[in-house]
């Protein structure tokens, strides 16, 4: 009889839960190494759902629940005046980060679960690999399942050349109660995503769950994005502190230089239809985000297997990082599940994963090509320039090959 195979997960995360999950199912025994040692808990966004998301976690062996996610009916493109330039319909919804992650975490036992564990590095002796962790513990596996995030020790170990790239403009993000929303906005647009394309920008207003995961109308929050373009003085300058402490591609929220936080609050005046410059300019504390995207010329190298933002990361606006997280897992069970060999099983999920991941980050800078700075007449856009208009990026918005229309009965147990 032939022994049961073993994989290390790096990152307990989402995407190191799906795949635990799913190896789990294909009767792998797993162990998920995560390096914070409290509970996690989300960064307190919307997360964009998919119908690919909700039967993975199905398959995953987590339970679906149908308030886990707010539904919308379309797209909504508003000017500086609040008129609808164009309207779409769209079925749409969105979710919390804890909404995916505590069902797939349950569905884990305790004990496979292994929190305060931060890798240091990976090393690989034939078909066999070593994690080494922080204070000298190791574990020995079949498979090591690199699900470390963005900023992966484990790529930064094999492919140090491999980084997040900036893509030219940051983000303002905000969040409010329902309740606070201004009443036009409440009545006629509350149910879908609100577009405004100042000239060069881009913003979004959406519903997502309220406190609690809370899902009810009333008890939901209003959610929006800024994208604006800043060259690299820009950026260093938003994300140095008041001390002069240059924080890098991200800067704690606290220490944003108040007269950063009333500059964008008085340009959103100047810019948005007024009910959405009073969503910002309600907004107590502000985020402020770098956007990066990230590509890896290679997921396997040996016995080491790269996975969600390990692997790639597209720009936000394809709206599907813990789709693509689930996919990638789902995609590595189903090659490990097809091949006898393991190795042959890695090629397979390496070949089909590439092309996806270079194909939705591809998509995300497509949709992002407004962004750029430049002001390019329309009779002088060639290829993606295209998506200089806003038409074309509302019929585009989100990821290509993913059904974001997710409804409840997508979300029956
Ligand atoms: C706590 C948290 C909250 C989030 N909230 C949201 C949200 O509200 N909306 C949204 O759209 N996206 C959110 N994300 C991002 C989203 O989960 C990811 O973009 C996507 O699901 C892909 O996830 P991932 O598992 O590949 O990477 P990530 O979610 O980034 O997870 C990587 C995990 O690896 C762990 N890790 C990193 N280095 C090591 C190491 N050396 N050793 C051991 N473990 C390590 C990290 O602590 C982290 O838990 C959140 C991520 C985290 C970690």
């Amino acid at each position: 009889m032939s022994r049961t195979k073993h994989a290390l997960v790096i990152g307990g995360s989402l995407g190191g839960l799906f795949a635990a999950g799913l190896l789990r199912k294909s009767g792998w025994t797993v162990t998920v190494f995560e390096r914070s040692a409290g509970a996690l808990a989300s960064r307190g966004a919307g997360l964009g759902t998919t119908r690919e998301l909700v039967e993975t976690m199905r398959r995953a062996g987590a339970r679906l629940d149908v308030s886990m996610a707010v539904p919308m009916t379309g797209y909504v493109w508003l000017d500086a005046a609040g008129r609808v330039v164009h309207a779409q319909e769209r079925l749409n919804s969105s979710s919390t980060w804890s909404r995916v992650y505590l069902p797939l975490r349950d569905a884990i036992p305790a004990g496979d679960y292994r929190a305060g564990m931060a890798l240091e590095r990976v090393e690989q002796k034939g078909e066999r690999v070593t994690a080494h962790f922080a204070g000298g513990a190791t574990a020995e596996g079949d498979l090591l399942i690199a699900a470390d995030g963005n900023l992966s020790t484990v790529r930064r170990q094999l492919m140090p050349e491999v980084e997040p790239r900036y893509a030219g403009y940051i983000a303002w993000r905000g969040i409010m109660e329902e309740r606070d929303v201004p009443p036009a906005i409440r009545g006629a647009h509350f149910d879908k995503i609100a577009f405004t394309f100042p000239p060069g920008e881009m913003s979004l207003a959406m519903p997502v769950p309220g406190h609690g995961d809370d899902t009810r109308p009333g008890h939901r929050r209003y959610y929006f994005i800024w994208y604006r373009p800043a060259d690299a003085a820009k950026l260093r300058d938003l994300c140095t502190d008041a001390d002069g402490v240059d924080h890098g591609l991200s800067i704690p929220p606290p220490l944003i230089r108040p007269d950063f936080i009333r500059a964008a609050k008085q340009d959103a005046a100047e810019r948005f239809a007024p009910d959405l410059a009073a969503v910002i300019a309600r907004t107590a504390q502000p985020l402020l985000q770098a956007i990066t995207d990230l590509e890896s010329p290679r997921l396997v190298l040996g016995r080491v297997v790269l996975l969600g933002d390990a692997a790639f990361v597209a720009r936000p606006h394809v709206a599907a990082g813990v789709s693509k997280a689930a996919l990638d897992a789902a995609a590595l069970a189903d090659a490990l599940e097809a091949e006898s060999d393991i190795d042959a099983a890695l090629m397979r999920y390496e070949r089909e994963r590439l092309d996806f991941g270079r194909r939705i980050v591809a998509h995300g800078r497509r949709l992002g090509t407004l962004l750029d700075g430049k002001d390019v007449p329309p009779e002088r856009w060639t290829g993606d320039d295209a998506y200089r208009d806003p038409r074309r990026v509302l019929a585009d918005y989100g990821a290509p090959h993913l059904v974001h229309d997710l409804t409840a009965r997508d979300l029956v147990a």
